[in-house]
């Protein structure tokens, strides 16, 4: 559906490049007659390493069940043309038993009385193509749509929910989850409050300087949350791998060794307490858990690194995990429908390791999530939990260097008001 409209706007572009070339070609005739020196020659019309002036273009989608042969006989291409073709095109060009279903073509033809088909263009994605000309020598080339990036700025206000204030504010939802990403251990992201603001430094990457091809970066936020304002800069913390990572203005990592919630839950169904009336077993007893309510097949992702100590099944906790971190924090998951790992396992943070269901004493789909600090069963909402590595002492000068124009334009951008 996506490409389908992506391919319209672009179609749509390229009718009314066509149009302004027509427009042109009368002008420089008027132009020609009264100043015979200054000639304006018209532009062709090139895209995808070609003049496109020279070929009549066919535009179409692969649908279910064709294949390259299919579409070649279909634009009057021969069998053994088609068979050279393949043979001589590498996978790396075009896998032709990969040509994917809902993926968009061309087909350039000439303009002579032969009409013969010429070009096969295949969109592998938005930016990237693959050109096979068919004419007497078979070639073929990758080629890229050229690209920019634009930096923009936005703010918006919470009233109901993020993607709600996203919306909005017409930003993309991408946006939005990479905005709760950013934040997801220091915010519980499920408990944002109406009137929480937000501002956000972001780039956007474009086709043609005018097609949005999707997201480059958020690169600095702020979120007011309860009045306080979290701030995050996107840096570069490895220069060899080009890893990077969110810290605040104080450079400190946003990461913390354990996640707020071992899945996007729907809501919270019942907390830690000492004191509950067990819904199942019908008794007052303590609840030493949070219940996340989420549909049956919610992937449930370990909360910190580390080593499945139990992968099993109690009538109780039904099908369950037990995840040892370091030797003080240990947490587990239960009424799995579905465990995703063995005993022994090594697991990092925010990794599958099994999937919500109502296995054991439950009433409906949700995961208990448990937490032990040394030994001892506690409600991770009141810990004060570890951060992840910090950052090192020697990249700081530069890590406050690389912020400071970022923050200043954080701060000059106001909030949305309420
Ligand atoms: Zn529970």
């Amino acid at each position: 559906m996506k490409t389908a409209k992506y391919f319209f706007l672009f179609g749509t572009l390229l009718l009314f490049a066509a149009g302004c070339q027509n427009d042109k070609k009368t002008a420089s005739k008027k132009v020609k007659e009264e100043k015979p020196t200054k000639v304006i020659e018209k532009k062709p019309l090139i895209g995808y390493g070609l003049n496109l002036d020279d070929f009549s273009i066919e535009r179409d989608t692969v649908r279910s069940g064709e294949t390259f042969g299919s579409i070649m006989d279909e634009k009057g291409v021969s069998p053994a043309k088609v068979y050279q073709v393949t043979q001589h095109i590498s996978d790396s060009i075009i896998n032709f038993r990969r040509i994917n279903k809902g993926k968009p073509y061309i087909i350039l033809k000439n303009k002579d009385t032969t009409e013969t088909s010429r070009y096969f263009i295949y969109e592998k994605d938005r930016i990237n193509y693959a050109v096979i000309d068919l004419g007497d020598s078979i070639k073929g080339r990758l080629g890229k749509k050229p690209v920019t990036i634009k930096r923009k700025t936005t703010s918006g206000v919470i009233k109901t929910s993020l993607s709600q204030a996203i919306s909005d504010a017409e930003l993309n939802y991408i946006l939005a989850s990479r905005f709760s990403e950013i934040y997801q251990w220091s915010v519980d992201f499920f408990r944002l409050q109406k009137g929480d603001q937000f501002k956000l430094v972001y780039k956007e990457k474009f086709i043609n300087d005018t097609v949005y091809a999707g997201l480059q970066e958020v690169e600095a936020a702020i979120l007011k949350h309860k009045g306080r304002e979290f701030y995050a800069f996107n840096f570069e913390i490895d220069s060899l791998t080009g890893r990077k990572d969110y810290f605040d203005e104080k450079a400190k990592t946003l990461r913390s060794f354990f996640l707020k919630a071992p899945l996007e839950y729907s809501r919270i169904s019942s907390r830690y307490t000492r004191r509950r009336f067990h819904p199942v077993q019908k008794r007052w007893k303590a609840h030493k858990g949070t219940d996340y309510a989420a549909p049956t097949g919610t992937p449930i992702w370990s909360t910190a690194d580390g080593v499945v100590t139990i992968s099993g099944y109690t009538r109780g906790n039904g099908k369950y995990v037990k995840v040892r971190h370091t030797n003080k924090y240990t947490t587990q998951y239960l009424h799995m429908s579905r465990r995703a790992v063995k005993k022994g396992d090594y697991v990092k943070q925010g990794d599958i390791i099994g999937y919500v269901g109502s296995t054991g004493l439950a009433t409906g789909p949700h995961v208990c999530y448990r937490f032990w600090v040394d030994g001892r069963q506690v409600d991770p909402y009141k810990q004060d939990l570890p951060d992840a590595e910090p950052m090192k002492e020697k990249i700081k000068p530069s890590y406050y260097d690389f912020i400071e124009p970022l923050k200043t334009k954080l701060d000059k951008i106001k909030y949305i008001q309420i």
